[in-house]
């Protein structure tokens, strides 16, 4: 029998990184011994002091019931007293952080509270593909601001078009970036909230990387820029923080009507996160952070190995002082898909085209440093074998 799917799912674009995974999962399939670059999933294990807060919580059969929609009290005042020691921000746990099972399902969800159809969503490239594919899921229509090197990987917000403008409902942005690795100020957050009141606009700052700055730089917070309380909303995830991706577990952040409204979407949809994974997350949040200044050092001294080692073959990549991926210029005469693919059926080494997370994005490839240092050398070997 043929079924006929939603017009939705038909506008969607095919999720980036299934279908690389995909690609890897055939050359493998050959006996390839592949170097996985690709998808952005730490390869360090989860704080043991969380695991154990897991395991404890999990034992306590208070845990074994349904959560509450907006989370657990104490998570929310872990992520709140988070958010006043690292940003020096006093929110409310109540009304202004909301438990998230997962940035990505906040994200997602987002705008079927605040999108009908027809809206525009600006929404950067490349970027994240959630923020594109969220838009379709609830009718609007994306419209992708060019994300360029020479502006520092900022969008340049005076350059929208006027009349896409009157239609807009929603600003993305992410810093740290990915998949650029660039980062922001708060000079920049403050012209986007200028720029979100002048035009009517709610922001979306996605800070899944704030706490992966590298070489002792601290990424700010948008909600640091006055007046973002008033016209945004920041989505925060522990998954790489504390190298917890599996666990599924994150937080909201910001104007108290737009984490309702989130809310009253989720309630229809989720019943919240595991109540012992979210005290995992309250000793994730308010145990010793050691842990998060090692994972810090390893990304850092992985990076060095990889753009030392991208350079010497003569390719370009970009400084990088947060995340853990760093974007790079393929050589001149190529695409970021024919590079990419040539790196992972010549070298077995997975990269993401840039072009998969928008337009913008061509000319680049995405490397994770989700690899240890001798796997990223011999990476660099191989590709020493590739002429370009
Ligand atoms: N935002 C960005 C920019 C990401 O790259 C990711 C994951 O890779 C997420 C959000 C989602 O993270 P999580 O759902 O694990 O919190």
């Amino acid at each position: 029998m043929g079924f006929t799917l939603a017009e939705r799912l038909r506008r969607l674009p095919p999720y980036l990184f299934a279908e690389l995974d995909r690609l890897r999962d055939e050359v493998a399939a050959k006996g390839v011994d592949i170097i996985d670059l690709g998808v952005g999933d730490p390869d360090q294990p989860t704080p043991a002091h969380v695991i154990e807060a897991l395991c404890e919580a999990a034992r306590d059969p208070a845990t074994h019931r349904y959560p509450a929609y907006s989370g657990m009290r104490a998570f929310r005042e872990a992520a709140a007293s988070w958010m006043k020691t690292r940003f020096g921000l006093e929110l409310d746990p109540d009304r202004e952080i909301i438990t998230l099972i997962g940035s990505k399902e906040g994200i997602a969800h987002f705008p079927l509270a605040f999108v009908d159809p027809g809206d525009v969503v600006l929404v950067p490239s490349p970027a994240y593909p959630v923020y594109r594919g969220s838009t379709i899921l609830a009718g609007g229509e994306p419209v992708e601001l060019a994300l360029r090197e020479e502006n520092g990987f900022l969008p340049v917000l005076e350059d929208i078009d006027p009349q896409l403008l009157k239609r807009a409902k929603l600003l993305v942005i992410n810093y740290p970036n990915n998949p650029t690795a660039a980062t922001a100020t708060v000079e920049f957050f403050s012209q986007v909230v200028d720029f979100a009141r002048e035009h009517g606009l709610i922001v979306v700052s996605d800070a899944a990387y704030v706490e992966m700055g590298l070489d002792g730089y601290r990424p700010p917070s948008f909600l640091e820029a006055p007046g973002a309380m008033d016209v945004g909303i920041e989505f925060h995830s522990l998954s790489k923080t504390y190298n917890m991706t599996g666990w599924r577990i994150g937080f909201a952040a910001g104007n108290a009507e737009l984490i309702a409204g989130l809310g009253k979407v989720k309630s229809q949809i989720d019943s919240g996160a595991f109540d012992a994974i979210q005290l995992a997350g309250v000793a994730a949040l308010t145990g010793p952070q050691e842990p998060v200044e090692e994972m810090r050092k390893i990304y850092a001294s992985r990076r060095d190995v990889l753009i030392k080692g991208l350079e010497s073959l003569g390719l370009r990549p970009c400084p990088t002082r947060a995340t853990f991926y760093v974007w790079c210029r393929v050589p001149e005469g190529t695409d970021s898909r024919s590079f990419a693919s040539r790196l992972l059926t010549e070298a077995g080494i997975v990269a993401t085209p840039g072009v998969g997370f928008g337009e913008a994005g061509e000319g680049y490839v995405r490397f994770a440093l989700t690899v240890g240092e001798q796997r990223l050398s011999e990476a660099l070997q191989r590709m020493q074998q590739l002429s370009w």
